[in-house]
């Protein structure tokens, strides 16, 4: 009997130690203010010891987790629960066990002040755009998360989540903009931590578009480029992209369309800024005052560049790579961004090339002429950036040169998206190592080895701009 009873109750002990931790279910209430937010999270679930952490995006410095301020935890009946702070940005929470709430304070500063502003949580004068990375707070069932940095911790074993909003005054022109599934009037749902949601509050006026079905612009009051045609641009260059890729798989999606703060406005022509997070593009542009809103210059530079923020919801959002393949999804949308305003007029082909020929000498300015592998300088500093995405631009307008000379009936866009979609398991980020193999096989290995890896320099005669 003895001998049966041991086996067995091993058996119990590694069971019971095998099972997953129970998940938190989170409701975050959200109050806007002058200096940014005021949240309350309700908790559900989730051990007696809580670990919560905040965390930022890709590419946001990960000093916006001290942006949190009156971390506070309380219990349902309202008695103070005992709160320690552990490493940057984490807290250990004893919580009895019953459900309990979280308050906090996210302060931003006013986008003019924070030169990293779109792209994380922000505020304008008069909108914030809440990005899930940096503003929700993370759950977590043990320590270990905290132990990292910022930019590297888990959304946590949350199950799913409510946030609503309450809007100031009831005159308010603002509402809630986002992906997100709106369950009531300003609350919406999700199945999972709302880390890679975006919301915007503000003036925003909300438009479907015609053609490209799911996708809606959300346009703030105040946008004032070409604003009676940017909507059709938006409609013409995601149908450009949709015929020359196959549709997305992620058919909700959401164009956000702010003005930049005044003080980022620039003198002369325009500036823009763009940042993907999920299935949400937060778009930024302003043109000098003195700039008129439909100029043919502003229009060209608006089709290119909403053309490339439109090609991120092929890249890296259908299909996700890892960070060593940055130059493919950024080389990959400054091309298609370009490709997407000639084939829908914006941008006439001979401007297309002269833009393409501006892009080969700033790369040659910037010290592109020193060879390097791709992979390599898309894990590097910030600072080479530029040089990454244009030479990326050149490298693919290469490898497309050489696709269609052996290959003149099938454009090289739609076989490479068809070779990364069929290799993308929905799950884990493709690698260079699987997009080495793939280009290989599309192009030979000659090409792949001296452009992409970096071992022959790109000259005019290689991407065919010879005489420009
Ligand atoms: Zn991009």
């Amino acid at each position: 009997m003895h001998k049966l009873c041991w086996p067995l109750f091993g058996l119990a002990l590694v069971a019971a130690c095998g099972q997953a931790p129970d998940p938190y279910w989170v409701d975050f209430t959200v109050r806007p203010n002058d200096q940014g937010v005021e949240i309350v999270a309700d908790v559900h679930g989730g051990p007696t010891t809580a670990w919560v952490g905040f965390g930022v995006g890709p590419g946001t410095p990960p000093e916006l987790v001290d942006q949190i301020e009156a971390m506070a935890a309380y219990s349902a009946a309202g008695e103070v629960l005992e709160v320690t702070a552990v490493g940057r940005g984490g807290y250990q929470i004893e919580t009895n066990g019953e459900p309990w709430k979280l308050s906090y304070r996210l302060s931003l500063r006013a986008g003019a002040e924070d030169p990293s502003f779109y792209r994380a949580s922000t505020r304008g004068k008069d909108y914030l755009v809440l990005v899930g990375s940096d503003a929700w707070a993370r759950f977590y069932s043990d320590p270990t998360p905290l132990t990292r940095p910022p930019e590297a911790r888990p959304p946590g074993p949350v199950s799913g989540a409510t946030a609503r909003f309450e809007l100031p005054g009831p005159d308010s022109e603002w509402r809630v903009v986002s992906t997100a599934w709106e369950e009531a009037a300003n609350t919406f749902a999700m199945r999972q931590h709302p880390v890679g949601s975006v919301f915007a509050l503000g003036p925003f006026e909300t438009i479907q578009l015609p053609e490209a079905a799911g996708l809606r612009i959300a346009r703030h009051r105040d946008w004032n480029i070409m604003p009676e045609q940017v909507d059709e641009m938006v409609d013409d260059l995601m149908m450009s992209h949709r015929e020359m890729l196959a549709p997305p798989d992620n058919i909700r999606a959401l164009a956000l369309l702010s003005p930049l703060p005044e003080s980022l406005s620039p003198r002369s022509g325009l500036r823009t800024a763009g940042m993907v997070r999920g299935q949400t593009l937060v778009v930024y542009a302003s043109k000098a005052p003195l700039v008129p809103a439909n100029h043919p210059d502003i229009a060209e530079a608006m089709a290119v560049f909403l053309g490339h923020e439109l090609f991120h919801l092929w890249v890296p959002t259908s299909v996700q790579v890892t960070r060593e393949l940055s130059w493919l999804s950024e080389g990959w949308a400054m091309h298609m961004g370009r490709y997407a305003a000639v084939a829908t007029g914006w941008l006439d082909e001979a401007a297309g090339t002269r833009r393409l020929a501006l892009s080969y000498r700033r790369y040659l300015d910037i010290g592109g002429y020193r060879a390097g592998s791709l992979p390599a300088a898309s894990t590097g500093h910030e600072s080479q950036r530029n040089l990454l995405y244009l030479r990326g631009e050149l490298v693919f307008r290469l490898l497309e040169r050489e696709w269609h000379q052996a290959n003149p009936d099938r454009p090289f866009e739609r076989a490479l998206w068809d070779a990364l979609a069929s290799a993308y398991d929905g799950v884990e980020p493709l690698d260079s190592a699987a997009v080495r193999t793939i280009l290989t096989g599309l192009v030979d290995a000659t090409t792949v080895r001296r452009y992409v890896e970096g071992q022959a320099p790109l000259t005019p005669d290689a991407i065919g701009l010879a005489g420009q």
